[in-house]
């Protein structure tokens, strides 16, 4: 897993400590295996039709590290129980979202 050291910014590969300053890295890369974790058990909550548990995951990831898949399954699992005014919130926060609107995109709430 590739991680940014968050003290000089060296992308560091494998390596319990960023390899250019010595900054201590474990803590950092516990915290972003704990999200991923998040995201897997809550895409499989998704796909076994369990919305409110793929929620509870995605906002459990989301807390950890602000990722646009952690977005993106909170989106689903509002969409999948008709929550669709939650649903746009997460589809507004979702890191990396271009916020320009594209061509032909529909404004569902003018
Ligand atoms: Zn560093």
């Amino acid at each position: 897993m590739e991680i940014k050291c968050p003290s000089c910014k060296k992308v560091n590969s494998d390596s319990p400590e960023c390899i250019r300053c010595g900054c201590e890295l474990n803590i950092l890369i516990a915290i972003l295996q704990a999200a991923e974790s998040e995201i897997s058990m809550g895409k499989a909550k998704l796909l076994g039709g369990e919305f409110q548990d793929a929620l509870e995951h995605a906002t459990q990831s989301w807390n950890l590290k602000k990722t646009s898949n952690a977005a993106k399954l909170a989106f689903l699992a509002n969409i999948s129980t008709g929550k669709y005014e939650e649903a746009l919130k997460w589809y507004l926060m979702a890191p990396g979202r271009n916020l320009e609107p594209r061509k032909n995109e529909v404004k569902l709430f003018a």
